[in-house]
């Protein structure tokens, strides 16, 4: 009896891992082609200054519109494109299209393009990429190309990423900040990592995850690390964004802590081209616009 109910688990895992298998070779070999067939873009979600909820940069977020699945979020193709060895020429075709969008905004004479030419552009750099020789100069070339300064250009960048290969990392970071683009970590709090690594690598930005900022004002646990890196980041001379504000009520409890930017979708969700450049011009309701003003925290 016990027997038979075994064989039959090792046999439906083994269908429902066949089936997983075929799923992801399927995603896969779409993959491949989803460049030469446009169907990869980019959202862009806005960064807004604590202190008066003004527009100060834009993050460039990959979206994958499959033939037949629509809509596949990042978080279930970009380890794919990774393992694939697709993810260079992908982050290389995000790094040229954001900062080419970047450029069109710089341009343009609508208000809402405008004020999106006057952010800062920041794109996430995948694992693959930071251990490539050829990102210095890529990078150098696509601002070199469009004539984009580096100070309009931050690239994101998680711990865990640096942990991975932290000589090489140090070291083409420390190039990249030669250039002149901004560098943040992106997800800080969440990977395996030692605090030391502050002090090697010339950061300029904490992206606070957004697993703490969720439930900052009914966590303890969350409010007490919230505060100590901000506390961390700010001794430490760098500047602090929050990720995934979702209301304004943490919003300003973040501003209190001492959050230089905020990020969620309390402001806006990523959004295509023409959408965002509407919210720029001041399309959002009078309430996601409001100033965010500082409170004592709770
Ligand atoms: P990330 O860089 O930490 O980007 C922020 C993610 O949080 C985005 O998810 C965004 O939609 C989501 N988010 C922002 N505000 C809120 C909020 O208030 N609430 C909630 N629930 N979510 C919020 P998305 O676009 O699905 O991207 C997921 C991850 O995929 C990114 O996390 C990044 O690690 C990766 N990714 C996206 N685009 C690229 C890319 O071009 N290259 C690389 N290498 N990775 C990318
Ligand atoms: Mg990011
Ligand atoms: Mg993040
Ligand atoms: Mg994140």
């Amino acid at each position: 009896e016990a027997k038979a109910t075994g064989r039959d688990m090792a046999c439906f895992y083994s269908v429902q891992t066949d089936k997983r298998a075929l799923a992801r070779q399927s995603l896969e070999q779409h993959l491949r082609r989803a460049l030469e067939r446009n169907e990869l873009s980019l959202h862009y979600q806005p960064r807004v200054r604590a202190q008066n909820g003004q527009l100060v940069g834009v993050e460039a977020l990959l979206r994958w519109t499959h033939p037949t699945l629509g809509l596949v979020p990042p978080s279930e193709f970009i380890h794919i494109a990774e393992e694939a060895g697709l993810i260079r020429t992908i982050g290389a075709w995000v790094l040229q299209e954001a900062c080419a969008q970047w450029m069109r905004w710089r341009r343009a004479t609508g208000p809402g393009a405008q004020a999106l030419g006057r952010t800062v552009m920041s794109v996430n750099l995948s694992a693959a990429q930071l251990a490539d020789p050829q990102l210095v100069p890529d990078v150098q070339a696509v601002l070199a190309r469009l004539g984009m300064p580096a100070s309009a250009l931050e690239l994101e960048i998680t711990e865990s990423q640096l942990m991975d290969n932290a000589h090489a990392a140090q070291q083409q970071l420390a190039a990249l900040k030669a250039l002149g683009v901004h560098l943040s970590i992106d997800d800080f709090g969440t990977g395996y990592s030692s605090l030391a690594y502050l002090k090697r690598f010339d950061i300029d930005k904490l992206k606070i995850d957004r697993s703490f900022v969720r439930e900052l004002l009914t966590n303890p646990a969350d409010m007490a690390i919230t505060r100590a890196i901000i506390a961390l980041g700010g001794s430490l001379g760098l500047k602090l964004v929050a990720e995934g504000v979702e209301d304004m009520a943490t919003g300003r409890v973040l501003t209190a802590l001492g959050c230089d930017e905020l990020q969620g979708f309390h402001f806006s969700r990523p959004l295509p081209v023409p959408a965002l450049e509407c919210w720029a011009a001041g399309g959002a309701s009078a309430d996601l616009r409001a100033p965010v003003e500082p409170v004592v925290p709770v």
